[in-house]
């Protein structure tokens, strides 16, 4: 929070949009809506101690779960669309802010190299996006199953459920990674409709090999559907990724469709995610009329290709700023501060493997493929290091170092298979997501913070 750009910045964004609508008369506020200075800088406060009762999560010592602070022109953009509150449902509620989600949704497609034909919106998450994906995928292939992995994210099989389709959910390697001996098991029945692949899973950041799937689709025909909600942004630094990462983002635009959250590395406010599909004809089954919209332009109303309604349009304003300052190329400033961060993750992750304790074990398979690092703790039983874990992430955080926590199949951090314990047992890991920039330069105070607390947890 320390030197805050956003209320100069926005005083200067508001006078210009003030002469936008000059030529009105002044009126006052009704007494209603009206409040003196005085008692809202009042709520306020109280308002503002109520918030000190939170994670850090804009500091780099919050090192925990998937939270970045949006960018200061994402927030000042979001505030100063608040004069307007814009609904980006049809034209009339939102016609500036429609533009700029059409053209912010563009130039996110544009990064996973489709320009001309496609179809996308923003939604209000990721999970109303995969939502929207599985909606349109279940009506392409009636009756047939949906087929993501063990680890793809949890909403999958709930928004199977929510739409009437059968889900199943194939193994996952030792990297985390979808088995493609497994899927290939399931499509050898027949009746497999859409493939989810997550690029980037959300407990440790796995790539699922897009470009193995797609090989697969060739053969048994079916869906893909690429969640890449938390690692889509990932395909601008993709060429600095090991091999089988690099492969599966090249293929990116193969897929049918894609989802992406700007709310999590893209800088925005909750209430952006993304939606886009390859073929702009699945707008069909979005078709509907409205009784109380849609009058007042032929251009396409957002609403007639988004199953919610209201959108919050300021969301739109938000990412458009964001991306005209900081625009989604490969090299630019934007894919510097994710490389930055798994620059600090693959030192963390190595500092973690050459620890000369060797109080930690990592994952057996090598380390992260994209800005999450996991690793368990170092114990005689799976059991005992669950606790450790838990011991040393409540000691972390007594030293204003956040982390998490994850549990994950025991046997992914077994260097030789077939020793101890069953190969379907659980432990309870260390995770850290080290998505802002700034960590590279924290990363010293992280790892010392986190080897005093070891000690001190193995002292206590
Ligand atoms: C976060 C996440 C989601 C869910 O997105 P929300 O915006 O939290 O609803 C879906 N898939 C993956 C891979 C994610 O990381």
């Amino acid at each position: 929070m320390r030197n805050d750009p956003v209320p100069g910045l926005l005083a200067r964004a508001t006078k210009v949009l003030e002469a936008e609508f000059g030529r009105l008369p002044a009126f006052d506020a009704a007494p209603e809506s009206a409040a003196s200075t005085e008692e809202m800088a009042r709520v306020l406060e109280a308002t503002a101690h109520r918030l000190g009762d939170n994670y850090p999560n804009f500091h780099p010592l919050y090192a925990g779960q998937m939270l970045k602070p949006p960018h200061p022109v994402a927030r000042a953009a979001y505030a100063l669309a608040m004069t307007l509150n814009p609904n980006n449902h049809a034209r009339d509620g939102g016609r500036a802010s429609s533009e700029m989600e059409i053209e912010a949704v563009g130039e996110i497609a544009r990064m996973f190299g489709w320009t001309e034909t496609f179809l996308g919106h923003l939604t209000s998450s990721g999970t109303l996006a995969n939502l929207e994906a599985l909606w349109v995928a279940g009506q392409m292939a009636a009756g047939r199953r949906i087929v993501g992995s063990a680890q793809a994210h949890y909403t999958h099989q709930r928004i199977s459920s929510v739409l009437k389709l059968d889900y199943t959910a194939v193994a996952a390697d030792s990297r985390g990674r979808m088995s493609v001996k497994a899927l290939e098991t399931e499509l050898r029945k027949g009746d497999v409709g859409t493939v989810v692949v997550t690029l980037g899973t959300t407990a440790i950041g796995a790539v699922d090999p897009l470009d193995l799937i797609l090989d697969l689709r060739k053969r048994y025909g079916f869906r893909v559907h690429v969640d890449a909600a938390y690692g889509g942004y990932f395909r601008l630094i993709s060429e600095d990724l090991d091999e089988p990462a690099r492969r599966a983002y090249a293929a990116i635009s193969e897929a049918d469709s894609i989802v992406v959250d700007p709310h999590k590395h893209g800088l925005q406010p909750y209430g952006c995610g993304c939606v886009l599909f390859r073929d702009p004809a699945v707008g069909r089954f979005y078709k509907h009329d409205s009784p109380y919209t849609y009058f007042t332009s032929k251009q396409l109303h957002l609403g007639e290709i988004s199953l919610e309604c209201s959108r919050a349009g300021a969301s739109a304003v938000a990412l458009w700023a964001t991306q005209q300052l900081l625009p989604l190329v490969p090299g630019g400033t934007f894919a510097c501060g994710l490389a930055r961060g798994r620059a600090a993750a693959l030192e963390l992750d190595r500092r973690l493997r050459e620890d000369k304790n060797h109080r930690f074990v990592p994952l057996a398979a090598g380390p992260p493929e994209l800005d999450i690092v996991v690793w368990r703790l170092n114990a005689d039983t799976p059991e005992r290091a669950s606790e450790l874990a838990q011991e040393v992430f409540v000691a972390c955080a007594a030293e204003d170092l956040h982390l998490a926590l994850v549990q994950l199949p025991e046997s992914w951090f077994r260097t030789s298979a077939g020793t101890d314990g069953d190969a379907s047992g659980h432990v309870t890991c260390l995770r850290s997501v080290l998505m802002k920039p700034e960590h590279e330069d924290w990363l010293d105070r992280i790892w010392v913070t986190l080897t005093a607390a070891c000690a001190h947890v193995k002292e206590g």
